[in-house]
């Protein structure tokens, strides 16, 4: 590693609340090469912070899976629940500077008012903002955000922008149920660690813009974003837990069929591995990925997942 400004510093960061998947094998590669086309370190971070959706064995598991795959990380693995403390001061200095507030509302009564009619986001409508009301008693915490559209230049997606007030709302940093927020912890991290590249799913885009604007709020760079198409069932449906499962738990066998694997994730991300290597090894495969990726040719749209793209109709998986 090097203090070169320009020094790439990327990182995936599964949750271990599932074995490793294709969507999550695709961000695996995707981040990696990413990091590792220009020199770059790739690190890597154990999301469980949700213990309560956090399953036992897994996050070995997931590092297993990866090992046995051919990725190799800087450093030592960072668990995020061995950092609480550094989330309850980044909070503490929320409240501290009046941007955050504790919240007394639950999801059902936010779903009442919230002018979002249906879906996973309600946009908070500022009912404890200004202080709690005396019927109530602090659940969560929340950020307090303003009127401004955040926008930044994604290096697969292109440009996103996103107006916060419209599309979240304040939103909250500490849950009801205790842990610290996925926002709140990605963005300490990824400043903690140096992250300056941050390559994901495309169910993250969308995120973004939160995460930009507590990086601001802490004046914290802000990555370099790139985020990968989603992988979709052979009919463009949503892939089930069980048949989208690549790890050695679920049943697969990833010293045969890890290259295969690789090859699918490659050709996925657009990229045009020679025939030759269609019985390499992992580690052949990722070699030859590292100096050959070209992140130009990742495509933005949803597509299924093929271990062997020579016979795409032949062996969806
Ligand atoms: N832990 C998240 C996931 O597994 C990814 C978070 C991130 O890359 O920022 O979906």
């Amino acid at each position: 590693m090097t203090d070169d400004a320009h020094h790439i510093v990327g990182r995936f960061a599964p949750s271990p609340t599932g074995p490793l998947h294709l969507g999550s094998l695709v961000a695996a590669l995707g981040s990696y090469l990413m990091a590792r086309v220009s020199g770059g370190s790739w690190l890597l971070r154990m999301e469980d912070l949700d213990l309560p959706r956090v399953v036992t064995g897994i996050a070995d598991d997931i590092l297993f899976t990866l090992e046995t795959l051919g990725f190799e990380w800087d450093g030592e693995v960072l668990y995020q629940s061995r950092r609480t403390e550094q989330y309850r001061e980044a909070a503490e200095e929320l409240i501290r500077r009046g941007l955050a507030y504790g919240c007394g509302c639950t999801r059902s009564e936010i779903a009442q008012i919230s002018s979002a009619p249906h879906g996973e986001t309600l946009v908070y409508p500022g009912i404890c903002r200004d202080g709690l009301p005396p019927e109530k008693v602090e659940r969560a915490l929340r950020v307090k955000v303003y009127d401004e559209v955040i926008c930044f230049n994604d290096a697969v997606m292109g440009r996103y922008c996103q107006r916060l007030t419209a599309s979240c709302g304040d939103f909250v940093v500490r849950r009801a149920d205790g842990p610290y927020a996925y926002h709140l912890a990605v963005v300490v991290d990824d400043a903690a660690s140096g992250v300056n590249q941050v390559v994901r799913g495309a169910d993250l885009l969308s995120a973004t813009p939160c995460q930009i604007y507590l990086q601001r709020v802490f004046q914290f760079p802000t990555p370099n974003y790139g985020h990968l198409p989603l992988v979709t069932g052979p009919d463009g449906s949503k892939l089930s837990k069980r048949d989208n499962a690549i790890s050695l738990a679920a049943g697969r066998d990833l010293s045969k069929e890890g290259g295969g694997l690789l090859l699918g994730a490659l050709h996925f991300l657009g990229q045009n591995p020679p025939a030759s290597l269609a019985t390499a090894s992992s580690r052949d495969i990722l070699a030859w990925a590292r100096e050959n990726f070209d992140p130009t040719c990742i495509p933005r749209d949803p597509a299924p997942f093929h271990r062997n793209a020579d016979t795409p109709a032949s062996t969806p998986l």
